[in-house]
């Protein structure tokens, strides 16, 4: 209830008892009004009845004095005296006939029967004495008759005067009893006013207005601080003060989301603070291997909640591994076929889950738990790997770090796509692009190392030429002599194996570096890599090209024989090799060309 509506329910009701107290004492004033005139008649009865019998008496005097001395003075005394009886006798009676109570009527009949008795007496007597009966009258006057007469309007008086005082006595009692009544009733609705009114008051004060208002401000106050854990009062209050705890509640529910806001975009910019880091990171990597950590170490921090993969495609575009791990991920396989995710076959993020919402990625096990987000890493038109996350459960938590994802997975493509192109643009300086083998710049640059680094330890060279190669064009076309190229280049690196580094020099010439191998260890690669030559058979298109041979030159940097001069002495025993025969290995140090290996 608003106070408004209990202050004034509070002030009719106020209004209500003071009017009552105000009727009650009202009627307490007129109770004593009525004791006041019930005294008033009961003692104007008593003074005319005293004057009554007071004029009776007067009357019998003056007829005694006449009949007793005949003077015309007390005969006319007496006739006063009975003229005022009479007039006092009428208004006895009529002040007695207004509401006098049937006792106390008949007593004053019976006064006034005993006065007129007595008048009548002594009005005889009079008579008498006129008549010239002197002593009849004299007799009469003081007769027995005449004292009975006298004693008897005394006790009338008598008589009438205890019903007077008795009633009115009893009226007085009845009036001040109802006078106290109305009284106490009026002084009873006068404290129950004043009750009503202070109990509102400090209902309204205390209650309803001081004890909420202390707490709206303790309320208010920490909310001004920010502490949006303090409690509300919901009392369902429908008055003012109800009106202000709604408005603090729905302060304290906007200050709540905007706390939520800032908060989220606090997060949001640490989130993207950490993107741009690692998008820095990336960008400075100079090798794709470099990217694997990184972007483990970065996703593991970023998504604490979240687990994956960063899966790299393969060259042919049409499988993918994974190079690096953050968290458990346990639901996808490490390598897949590209076909097997969704995300890669879409080109776009796709999330699999245990619902039948969308299709599950093959590359998942179907019964794990665990939902998996799949973010191709896509880039100048190329798909160069795959970004897995997953989450257990419904995978809210992939939902939420969505956006963000595929934020990362729009750079990490890029930075992927980057390393790789530079990756082929080097490979195009350093590569020959027939055959895969290192080219004549990288021979340069690896002969200088050698120089660079010349240690204790021997260095060889090796320098080889396919013996006629010029029939395989001749015969059977370019693009066959192009193939037996790329084959003999393929069976020497194999045999040169990890010791070996195989460069081609130009044209159907190859250069072989070995590191650490002293001369009868180079010697025994060079015959390997010549058996290896000619025991493979060669074909071009199913058709068999026939043998294939190579001519070596050995030179070695053993002996402090100088690297400077290996290519020079190298390339003069080559010049032996052929010019002995070919399909042998001639080396700087032995005058015989060598076929250690038949
Ligand atoms: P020799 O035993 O004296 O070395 O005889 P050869 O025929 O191998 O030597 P020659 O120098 O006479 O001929 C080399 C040929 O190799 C000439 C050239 O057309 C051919 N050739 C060089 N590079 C390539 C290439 O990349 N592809 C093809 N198909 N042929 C090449
Ligand atoms: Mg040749
Ligand atoms: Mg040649």
């Amino acid at each position: 209830m608003k106070i408004s509506t209990i202050t004034n329910w509070a002030y009719a009701i106020t209004v209500g008892l003071t009017l009552l107290s105000g009727g009650a004492f009202i009627l307490a004033t007129q109770y004593a009004d009525r004791e006041r005139d019930a005294v008033e008649t009961a003692w104007r009865l008593d003074a005319a009845v005293e004057a009554l019998e007071r004029g009776a008496e007067e009357t019998t005097e003056a007829a005694r004095l006449y009949v007793m001395k005949g003077e015309a003075q007390f005969l006319a005394a007496f006739r006063a005296d009975v003229g005022a009886e009479r007039t006092r006798e009428a208004a006895v009676r009529a002040l007695g006939e207004a509401g006098l109570p049937p006792a106390e009527i008949s007593a004053l009949h019976a006064l006034e029967a005993d006065a007129e008795m007595l008048d009548a007496i002594e009005e005889q007597a009079v008579a008498d004495f006129e008549n010239g009966a002197a002593d009849v009258a004299r007799a009469a006057v003081f007769s027995p008759q005449h004292e009975a007469a006298q004693a008897d309007l005394l006790a009338a008086v008598g008589h009438f005067a205890d019903l007077v005082a008795t009633r009115t006595q009893d009226q007085l009692d009845a009036a001040r009893a109802a006078a106290d009544l109305w009284g106490t009733i009026a002084k009873s609705l006068l404290a129950l006013t004043a009750l009503v009114f202070l109990s509102v008051l400090y209902f309204v004060l205390m209650r309803r207005v001081a004890r909420p208002l202390h707490q709206m401000s303790g309320i208010v106050r920490r909310l001004a601080h920010q502490d949006y854990d303090v409690q509300l009062v919901r009392d369902g209050r429908r008055d003012e003060i109800g009106d202000m705890n709604e408005a603090i509640q729905i302060f304290r529910d906007n200050g709540l989301e905007r706390a939520r806001l800032d908060a989220e975009r606090r997060k949001d910019q640490e989130t993207k603070d950490r993107i741009l880091q690692l998008m820095h990171r990336l960008q400075a990597c100079r090798q794709e291997s470099e990217l694997a950590p990184i972007v483990s170490l970065f996703a593991a921090q970023l998504f604490p909640a979240l687990s994956g993969h960063l899966f790299i495609m393969n060259d042919g575009r049409t499988a993918l591994t994974a190079r690096s791990t953050w968290g458990a991920p346990s639901a996808s396989r490490q390598e897949f076929a590209s076909l097997e995710c969704w995300g890669i076959r879409r080109g776009k993020a796709h999330f699999s889950d245990r619902s039948d919402a969308d299709v599950r990625c093959q590359h998942l096990s179907t019964n794990a738990a665990e939902a998996g987000l799949c973010v191709p890493l896509a880039a100048r038109g190329d798909t160069v790997g795959m970004l897995y996350f997953e989450a257990p459960g419904e995978g809210t938590a992939l939902a939420e770090a969505r956006v963000y994802i595929e934020l990362i997975a729009e750079n990490l493509a890029l930075a992927i796509a980057n390393l790789q192109l530079r990756d082929r643009l080097a490979n195009l300086a350093i590569r020959d692009p027939l055959t895969g083998l290192l080219n004549r710049r990288s021979l340069d640059e690896n002969l200088l190392r050698v120089r660079r680094e010349e240690t204790d330890l021997p260095a060889a060279l090796m320098m080889i030429d396919i013996d006629h190669f010029k029939r395989f064009n001749d015969e059977f076309g370019h693009d066959a002599g192009d193939h037996v190229m790329t084959q003999v280049a393929a069976i020497m690196t194999d045999a040169a194996k990890t010791s070996g580094i195989v460069h081609r020099y130009g044209g159907e010439e190859f250069a072989v570096v070995l590191k650490g191998a002293e001369k009868h260890i180079a010697l025994d690669m060079a015959e390997a890599i010549r058996h290896a030559v000619e025991t493979t058979p060669v074909t071009y298109q199913g058709q068999p090209l026939g043998t294939v041979t190579v001519s070596i030159g050995l030179a070695s940097t053993e002996d402090s024989q100088s690297a400077a001069t290996l290519m020079q002495r190298a390339d003069a025993a080559l010049l032996r090799a052929k010019s002995g025969g070919r399909n042998a290995t001639v080396t700087d140090w032995l005058p015989a060309p060598q076929t250690r290996i038949a």
